[in-house]
């Protein structure tokens, strides 16, 4: 049998959402299942190499994954966030679109200088939105060095690039 085979079968694709052309993959299914969210979460923690301080979570699907991770690990939880959702000080960073442009923000003192952080989401595909969080957790003085999503969709570069960016990239489901 494939390799996850078994979280595979637990996400359905929803043709044409949120725009004609897009074959949305959901998780929701994925976490409804006990055994699929276990199953999920162990072998994003499985991949995961050396010591880790803090789990980096992107909004809003990262979130779900994140903490779970974190606990398992002994690691801290970062929220990254959309623009304006968070009260204190924050750094930004820009990222593009097909048409204009998104902004994710961390609090300016949410990490130690030198922080090992492990990038988490959902998904991966373009890799704007996790190669934007990379610089922005690099920003902020971080070292980031791997990355773990439940689903890679391959046919559109995002893992390959963020590889190009010196990351340890590791997906359940392709
Ligand atoms: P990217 O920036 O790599 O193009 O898109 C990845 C981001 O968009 C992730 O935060 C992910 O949650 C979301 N995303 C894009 N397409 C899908 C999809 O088909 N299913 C899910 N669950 N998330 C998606």
């Amino acid at each position: 049998a494939e390799a996850n085979e078994d979280i595979r079968r637990r996400i359905r694709t929803i043709p044409d959402f949120p725009k004609p052309g897009i074959q949305f993959r959901d998780i929701t299914t994925l976490l409804l299942d006990p055994e699929g969210l276990a199953l999920a979460v162990e072998r994003m923690i499985a991949g995961v190499e050396g010591e880790i301080d803090l789990v980096a979570g992107i909004e809003a699907r990262g979130f779900v994954f994140a903490p779970a991770v974190a606990l398992a690990l002994g690691a801290g939880v970062l929220l990254i966030r959309k623009d304006g959702k968070l009260p204190g000080a924050t750094i930004v960073e820009d990222y593009a679109l097909e048409y204009g442009t998104d902004r994710i923000t961390i609090h300016a003192d949410a990490c130690a200088p030198g922080a090992r952080i492990l990038l988490v989401d959902d998904l991966i595909a373009t890799g704007g939105t996790a190669r934007a969080a990379v610089r922005l957790l690099r920003k902020a003085g971080a070292t980031v060095e791997q990355a773990a999503f439940v689903i890679d969709l391959p046919d559109l570069g995002g893992a390959d690039a963020l590889r190009g960016d010196g990351i340890a990239v590791s997906a359940l489901v392709a």
